[in-house]
């Protein structure tokens, strides 16, 4: 494990790196996929919080450009509110994850509250589009044991991530975020960035450098599978 940088944050490491160790400890989590034999590098990127009406689309045009597949962990209230962009997120080939109905943390909620959230969205995903969505993601990444319970009883997965490159931080940049990723980034690494109108501008410039670097070295984009092994 590096030594972790001694720049102007410790969370993009932290979260990235730092907390490898306590991984193996929860149940029905995923933080990496093992790179599908005979597939070049495959990067999985992830977009929480959205559709939203100012980043969806440009997203969208931009996995588009570089024939990129990802995947989209939805607000239920989001996909209530902007059915039209979650059908354009679906008849791209991207997946769908949940991201419970409100963005609850589930360390100040109740389980019932947030298992009921979780279904909410479910519902909403289903309704607007069609799809199951067996893969959750907590808002802030904040898991708990009872989380992990309802996923192994209802076969869905938690998909949390190896690479956070901290999108939504004050002083991040497209330039440090993209970066960030390039340097940590391994085949099968599961990336965290955000459909979110106060990302926006970093995350934009951060994907389109992202993709761009992929795409030179001949790295793949792809949706997560809906389940694992
Ligand atoms: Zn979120």
């Amino acid at each position: 494990m590096a030594f972790p940088p001694a720049s102007h944050s410790w969370l993009p490491w932290w979260a990235s790196v730092g907390t490898r160790p306590v991984r193996p400890f929860w149940p029905r989590t995923r933080w990496r996929l093992a790179n599908p034999p005979a597939h070049p590098p495959t990067l999985y990127l992830t977009f929480d919080d959205g559709p939203t009406a100012v980043a969806t689309n440009p997203i969208l045009d931009l996995l588009d450009r570089y024939d990129a597949r990802a995947t989209f962990f939805v607000i239920g209230h989001h996909v209530e509110a902007f059915p039209g962009r979650m059908r354009r997120i679906v008849a791209a080939g991207h997946a769908v994850g949940n991201h419970t109905f409100t963005h609850v943390d589930a360390w100040r909620t109740a389980s019932s509250t947030l298992i009921g959230e979780i279904e909410r969205t479910a519902q909403a995903i289903e309704a607007h589009t069609g799809c199951a969505a067996p893969l959750v993601r907590p808002p802030y990444g904040h898991l708990t044991p009872a989380l992990c319970r309802w996923a192994k009883r209802e076969d869905a997965h938690v998909v949390m991530w190896d690479v956070m490159p901290a999108d939504f931080q004050r002083g991040a940049s497209p330039t440090s975020v993209a970066r960030f990723t390039a340097a940590h980034a391994r085949p099968g690494s599961i990336v965290v960035l955000h459909d979110n109108p106060m990302t926006e501008p970093v995350t934009l410039g951060a994907l389109d450098a992202i993709l761009r670097w992929g795409h030179a070295r001949g790295w793949r984009f792809a949706a997560l599978p809906p389940s694992f092994e």
